[in-house]
């Protein structure tokens, strides 16, 4: 790191001195820039306002000299000509070889919900904190790389390799029409990039290197309808349903509690391999407030199964399917089908790798204390830079304070923006001179 002299040349721990000093002069700017970004509702579902602040953040980036790039992802999910799913990729080219440093954030936000005490768009500043949704997840952390990589470049300005950020879309919906899109088409691979910093909200004092993974399902049962009055004379989907998840309750939730990960995932509790039972509809809707007086025929469960990287993923299928296997041998009338809706292995990187190793050391640096390596109990866009982009050197870092993400009167607080900044300045330095 560029605290010891003797690894590094003197000039370089002067320009990190100077490039810590530039981002404290430029803490009004990136309060700014983050309430900039907090105005722009891009609210995933639908995917608003996604063109207008990708266009705002490359006419920024283009003004400090980065080439920028838009790319529509044409055919993703939700994407037409009202939504249209705008990335925006900006690159600045160093003085030399080296390697390539990436910042990608997401710049969709979910809707604002209720119990809000101000406006949710405006973004407001109070006690040290800006306000907003998405001022936690993420438009905080987009704003502090920015602010980031200009101070490096200008303290820097003869750094090797390039620097990238990257403005993308839908993370939120799993990010088909964003990283997976861009990652598909190579823009998440080496030798084009080589590490890749992803600011979410994990704290400005961890060090995310993965996440678990994720097996969505549907599993319906089959019934047969016949007249309220008379049940004997059908056969109730929903009974059946009710006998699926008693041994969900007798046989796999004991299990699952057994089975802990050697992943740092936080919170603990998360360490576990867990299970959601995230809807159920059975039988007829309601028609002008009244009941329908029939016997369900359908029962339809939704299934939200979180991985652990020690588990299988055909192996966690198959439990689920060898419970509802007994059922159709020990139950008169038991019929079911099974439909995967989503799925997403586990995706854990190297603690000793370059960005993390360079991301702890500038946090030990900036904050005094060591930093904590964590994992993300739910997952975000490092499975696309992972699996698909076959990048591994790739973690998470931000300054937003995880519990926050998604609830009401979320809000990023300016002193961990201003740190985050900092950290990710020197950890970038320190990538691109190869001192990680
Ligand atoms: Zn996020």
């Amino acid at each position: 790191m560029a605290a010891d002299g003797k690894v590094i040349a003197d000039g370089q721990v002067i320009a990190d001195g100077r490039m810590l000093e530039f981002i404290d002069a430029r803490r009004d700017e990136l309060v700014e820039l983050t309430r900039e970004l907090i105005r722009f509702p891009t609210i995933n579902p639908p995917g608003e306002a996604y063109q207008p602040c990708a266009e705002y953040i490359g006419r920024r980036l283009r003004s400090k000299g980065f080439a920028v790039e838009y790319v529509r992802a044409v055919g993703a999910p939700g994407d037409d000509a009202r939504y249209p799913r705008v990335n925006v990729i900006a690159r600045r080219e160093g003085a030399g070889p080296g390697p390539t440093v990436h910042f990608n954030s997401h710049i969709d936000v979910v809707g604002s919900g209720v119990g809000w005490t101000m406006e949710p768009f405006a973004g407001l500043v109070k006690d040290g904190k800006v306000f907003g949704r998405g001022a936690c997840d993420m438009k905080g952390g987009l704003a502090s790389s920015i602010i980031a990589v200009e101070a490096l470049i200008d303290s820097h300005p003869r750094f090797p390799g390039a620097l990238e950020i990257s403005g993308t879309v839908d993370e939120e919906s799993g990010g088909y029409g964003g990283v997976h899109y861009l990652a598909s088409r190579g823009w998440f691979s080496p030798p084009r990039v080589d590490h890749v910093i992803i600011p979410e909200p994990l704290n400005v004092d961890r060090v995310c290197i993965g996440h678990r993974g994720v097996w969505w399902a549907e599993i319906e049962t089959r019934g047969r309808m016949a007249h309220g009055s008379m049940p004997f004379l059908g056969d109730c989907a929903i009974r059946h349903m009710n006998a699926f998840i008693g041994r969900l309750e007798r046989d796999l939730y004991p299990r699952l509690g057994l089975r802990r990960t050697q992943m740092p995932v936080v919170p603990s509790g998360a360490r576990h391999a867990t299970l959601n039972i995230n809807s159920i509809h059975g039988g007829q809707a309601e028609s002008a407030g009244y009941p329908a007086p029939s016997v369900a025929d359908s029962c339809r469960l939704v299934l939200d199964r979180r991985l652990l990287i020690e588990e299988d993923m055909q192996d966690v299928k198959g439990e689920v399917r060898q419970l509802l296997e007994q059922l159709v041998l020990e139950r008169d009338g038991f019929h079911y089908s099974m439909r995967d809706i989503f799925e997403v292995l586990p995706t854990m990187t190297d603690r000793e790798g370059p960005v993390a190793r360079s991301t702890a050391a500038a946090i030990a640096r900036v904050l005094g204390h060591p930093p904590e390596f964590v994992c993300s109990p739910g997952t975000y866009d490092q499975k696309h830079i992972d699996r698909i982009g076959k990048l591994r050197d790739c973690i998470a870092y931000g300054p937003g304070i995880l519990d926050l993400a998604h609830q009401p009167d979320e809000y990023v607080v300016i002193d961990d923006m201003v740190n985050a900044a900092k950290v990710m300045a020197l950890a970038a330095a320190a990538l691109l001179h190869g001192t990680a």
